[in-house]
Order: structure tokens, then C-alpha cells, then sequence
């Protein structure tokens, strides 16, 4: 494009989306709220932060972090630990806690995410399905959930399952009235289990979470929205007393639960980024529509669509073309504080049936909280892109894209 002013064309991006960024600035103070609340109410000290070792036996900043994150998120109980190693085991350790052979998961937002497949149905892994629990899945319509469906599976279920975000799948994130309106339904049809939900780039981007909404149990990256960039590894699991006992019980033994686990570096990036979280969130979400309100002004098809808040961190852009993916995730690894010399390739990834671009020019390895970029290399070649610890980086990112693709 010839007499392209691409600092006047970001500028008009930007005012196009200033009552967004108003709304989202008005979400983040009511989430700092919320968590400067859980802080006081839970009394959070100095001492909070410190190291301990061996079996961790009384470790305060350990317990009051779940504590924390419980409070903020309405829920009774939490697990917060370094010990989780990825949302993806997270998630693994929630759900061998609940169920027991014979059962049935019930997913009701249509396949989960590419890593959890593994975990629920792989064959001669150690899958749920090897011990014997059952898997049945209710497909979206139109990204929406499919109630009449959902009825007929909810005597059978013992955990209905709830993916908030997208995940490589097209369809939006739902929103945390959706799923109190999914949560409501399963329960007025008698459904007396626990109620999921893999909130996953949800974290703080409404003014409620899940557990405030109905559901019995939220589980999540540290290296997503709720470490706020500061987290430099864990998960978290928060919900119903009864669920986080068993829940404990598997991820540590289950005669002990959650009175051991230590950690020597101590927990002050957990608490500190936690508090980060609503402010870094916002970051993003403003990162997420920039880029989104410039690929679209410039024909490119993206998700969620730019004239309504977000529900999650994650932007879907169409490229129809392989080429043109992978130039635009090159881009934001180019765009990165960290490995910006590198050129990103398609690859195997473990856990993932298609081959993989990534851009992760982060400081924490694969944070996706961090401006980010990744996607399988398959037709229609969307590009899944995410986080941005401030919004001068996304629009620093935007500026070199724009270089490149106009
Ligand atoms: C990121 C993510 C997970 C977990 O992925 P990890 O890479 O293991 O942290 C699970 N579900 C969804 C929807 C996600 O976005």
C-alpha cells in the first residue's frame, strides 16, 4: 500500500477502541479491589514470602496463598504451587482427584483443549480412561452450548467439565454469564456433581469469576492471567472445601493432602503477581483488541469480535495462507525483549496432534500472559495471539506487524 501512515493508522485504531479501553480500565480497579480485599482479609505479611524446606510442614505463605487466590476468586479453599507444573497438570491433578473408576466426565463446551485429550481418553498412558473413568462430550452449536444435549447426559455425569476460553478452536470464550447460565441449567436438571471449569486465560477479565457464578471448582495457569507476568512457574485450583481436600490429596498423597509442600525461592512473586494480575490482565486485553480493531481494518478476519468485550486474552486471526501465519508470528518473536534474533519454524510439540508455530520471546519460558503468538500450521491457518505485560510492547509489536504485512 502506497502513502501508508501506519502511526496515524494505529492512532485511529486506537480511537475507535476508547470506550473499550475505558471498560476494561473500570473492570481492572473493581479486580484490584477484589484482590487488595483478599490480601487484608487473609492479613498477607512480610513473613508470607519466605522460603521454607523439607516436608514444609506450617508453611504460612504457602497456605495463605490459596487462601488469597480463594478469596478473591469467592471460592472456599485454594491450591496455589510451584509444585503444579503447567495448567495442563493443573488440570490433571483436579480431575484425578474427583473422579474414581466408573464415572463418567462430562464435557459440555465441546472438545477440550489439545492437551487434555491425552489426559482424558489417551490410550495405555495412565489417561482417566485407563482407570476406568468414562468420557462424553456435548458439541458446541454455533459456539453455544447445546442444552437439549446437555439434558440427556447429565444422569450418567459425575463431573460436568466447562472450558471457558477457546483454545485452537474458533468459537469465542464464554462468558462468565453463559456459564452461570449452563451452571443453572445442569443443576435445575438434578445434577448433583461438581461442576468444572478450565478457566484458563480467563482469570480477571470480567469482574467475576466462575465460582461466583456457580461452578464448583476453576483451575489455571500461573503462567497465564493470575501470576500477572510475575509467576515464574505453577497452577491453581480453587472451589468447594470438599473438592480441594480430594484434590490435595492427589496431588501430594493421599494420607497427607495439603499440610506438606515447601518452596526454598519463597512465594513473593505468587503474592506480588497476583496483586499484578487485573492491571497486567487489562494490559493484555488492550493488547488483544489493537491488534485485532489494525488486522481487521486491514481485511484480516479475527476473534472475538471487536464490537464487545473480550471474555478472554486470546485473539484468533484468520490468515488463509501459510505464509502469511507464519510471517505474522515471526513478527512478535522479532517484536520480543527476549530471543527477538530468533526466526520461529513450525514444529512437533509434545501433547499436540498438528505441527506447532510459537513465538514466546518471554521472560518466562512460554508465558503466554506475555505478548505471544502460536498455532497450528493447518488450513484455515489461524493464529492464536495473546498477553502483553504492557500495552506500549503489543503496540510496539502492531508497528513492526504492520511493517511487514502492509
Ligand atoms: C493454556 C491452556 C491450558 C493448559 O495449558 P498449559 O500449556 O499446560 O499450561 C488448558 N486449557 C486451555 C483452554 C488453555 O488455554
Amino acid at each position: 500500500m502506497e502513502n501508508f501512515d501506519k502511526n496515524r493508522y494505529i492512532e485511529e485504531c486506537e480511537a475507535k477502541l476508547a470506550e473499550k479501553f475505558r471498560q476494561i480500565d473500570n473492570i481492572a480497579c473493581f479486580n484490584q479491589a477484589k484482590v487488595c480485599d483478599a490480601f487484608a482479609e487473609n492479613r498477607i505479611a512480610v513473613r508470607h514470602f519466605a522460603g521454607t524446606t523439607g516436608y514444609g510442614y506450617g508453611d504460612e505463605g504457602r497456605d495463605c496463598l490459596g487462601k488469597v487466590f480463594a478469596s478473591a476468586f469467592g471460592a472456599e479453599e485454594g491450591i496455589v504451587s510451584p509444585h503444579i507444573l503447567s495448567g495442563t497438570h493443573a488440570l490433571t491433578v483436579a480431575l484425578f482427584g474427583l473422579l474414581r473408576p466408573g464415572d463418567t466426565l462430562f464435557c459440555i463446551s465441546g472438545m477440550p483443549y489439545d492437551t487434555i485429550r491425552g489426559v482424558i481418553y489417551g490410550y495405555d498412558n495412565g489417561s482417566l480412561k485407563d482407570f476406568g473413568i468414562k468420557f462424553c462430550c456435548c458439541d458446541l452449536v454455533d459456539g453455544k452450548f447445546d442444552y437439549p444435549a446437555i439434558k440427556m447426559g447429565l444422569a450418567e455425569a459425575k463431573v460436568v467439565y466447562i472450558q471457558r476460553s477457546r483454545g485452537y478452536e474458533l468459537r469465542d470464550a464464554f462468558s462468565v454469564d453463559e456459564i452461570e447460565e449452563a451452571c443453572a441449567f445442569v443443576r435445575e436438571n438434578g445434577f448433583k456433581g461438581c461442576i468444572f471449569v478450565d478457566n484458563c486465560y480467563g482469570e480477571f477479565v470480567e469482574k467475576r469469576e466462575p465460582t461466583e457464578a456457580g461452578a464448583d471448582i476453576i483451575v489455571g495457569s500461573l503462567i497465564k492471567n493470575p501470576g500477572g507476568g510475575l509467576a515464574q512457574t505453577g497452577g491453581y485450583i480453587c472451589g468447594k472445601a470438599e473438592y480441594i481436600d480430594l484434590i490435595g490429596k492427589r496431588l501430594t498423597a493421599p494420607s497427607i493432602g495439603l499440610e506438606v509442600g515447601s518452596h526454598a525461592l519463597g512465594y513473593q512473586y505468587y503474592y506480588q503477581g497476583f496483586f499484578m494480575a487485573p492491571h497486567t490482565v487489562a494490559q493484555a486485553l488492550k493488547c488483544s483488541l489493537l491488534i485485532g480493531e489494525a488486522m481487521a481494518g486491514l481485511g484480516y478476519k479475527n476473534y472475538p469480535p471487536l464490537d464487545e468485550l473480550p471474555h478472554d486474552i486470546t485473539r484468533a486471526i484468520e490468515f488463509d495462507d501459510a505464509e502469511k501465519m507464519v510471517h505474522f508470528i515471526r513478527e512478535v518473536q522479532y517484536a520480543s525483549p527476549v530471543d527477538s534474533f530468533v526466526t520461529c519454524e513450525p514444529w512437533d510439540m509434545p501433547g499436540y496432534d498438528d505441527q506447532i508455530i510459537m513465538a514466546a520471546g518471554t521472560f518466562v519460558s512460554g508465558a503466554s500472559i506475555e505478548l505471544s503468538a502460536d498455532g497450528p500450521v493447518v488450513p484455515p491457518y489461524i493464529a492464536y495471539f495473546q498477553g502483553g505485560l504492557t500495552y506500549e510492547h503489543g503496540k510496539y509489536a502492531l508497528s513492526k506487524i504492520l511493517d511487514k504485512i502492509v
